[in-house]
């Protein structure tokens, strides 16, 4: 039987003979149901289109994306350790190949999601690098679509996964949204790789919203709380989820400006440069 995969938000449901009766990712209001109908693919079909691949982001982080893009077409990343490689986040299409190369790489000792958009067919990877145990959220966990023995639902505002790399809980976008604090990234400045819990925009700033498809903006409160639960950490480097979603420097000075930017903007601050004050 095949785990089904929506081809709007690409996430993976259980072994089925028929798709289910629908995607509780798209019907959720950070996401939308395809105008032209749920539609389903599998990984069997997947194979005869797409392929992985690989990119060196800087020493000990690598890229890995679909082509061409599939459904959100986010691209995870292989975030090397001296416990081993994890996995953050993850993509829909796997092959024989991919995993050949992951494991020339030294395999995979966990898998860590920042949010369940990006759980794509985690629970697919998990199984074939050795049922590598995959970490969310708790708070996330009625999202998961494919439920499986190799998730662990971890709790609290901190997990040290191993020595140099953390997860922190910042909440926002969903109420598990996570991000990962590698230290040794940056030449030892430490990197910062986001998901969509902070969003890198086109002009290289950052924002925060609780639907990026729909527009649906946070809160400033909540806003502040994510700006303050980072503040202790330090990073030179921030990735978000997609290829060219990267701010190679200064990134926490960026993150700063920007929360300033975003709460002067959702608040109708007369602050808000470039106002006039007209309504249009
Ligand atoms: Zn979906
Ligand atoms: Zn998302």
């Amino acid at each position: 039987m095949p785990a089904f995969i929506c081809t709007t938000c690409g996430c993976q449901y259980p072994d089925s003979d028929t798709p289910p009766g629908g995607c509780l990712i798209c019907q959720d209001d950070r996401q939308y149901v395809n105008p032209a109908g749920q539609a389903w693919t599998t990984m069997a079909a997947m194979r005869k289109n797409y392929f992985n691949a690989f990119r060196q982001l800087e020493p000990g982080l690598m890229g890995v994306g679909s082509f061409p893009a599939f459904a959100i077409g986010q691209r995870a990343l292989i975030v090397s350790s001296p416990a081993g490689n994890v996995l953050w986040d993850c993509i829909s299409f796997l092959d024989d190949m991919t995993v050949t190369i992951i494991n020339a790489l030294g395999g995979l000792v966990g898998i860590a999601c920042s949010h369940p958009h990006f759980l794509a067919s985690v629970v697919e990877w998990s199984h074939a690098f050795g049922n590598t145990p995959v970490y969310l959220h708790a708070m996330d966990r009625q999202y998961v679509t494919r439920p499986d023995p190799v998730l662990n639902y971890w709790e609290g505002d901190r997990l040290e996964l191993a020595d140099c790399i953390s997860l922190i809980r910042c909440g926002g976008h969903f109420p598990g949204s996570s991000v990962l604090h590698w230290a040794q990234g940056a030449g030892g400045r430490g990197a910062l790789l986001t998901g969509d819990t902070v969003q890198v925009r086109p002009d290289k700033g950052l924002t925060y919203m609780h639907s990026y498809p729909n527009l649906i903006p946070l809160d400033a409160p909540t806003v502040r709380r994510i700006a303050a639960i980072l503040d202790p950490w330090p990073f030179e480097t921030l990735y978000g989820g997609w290829w060219e979603r990267v701010i190679p420097a200064r990134a926490k000075m960026v993150m700063a400006s920007s929360v300033e930017q975003y709460v002067r903007a959702v608040t109708g601050s007369p602050e808000r440069s470039g106002s006039t004050g007209s309504p249009i």
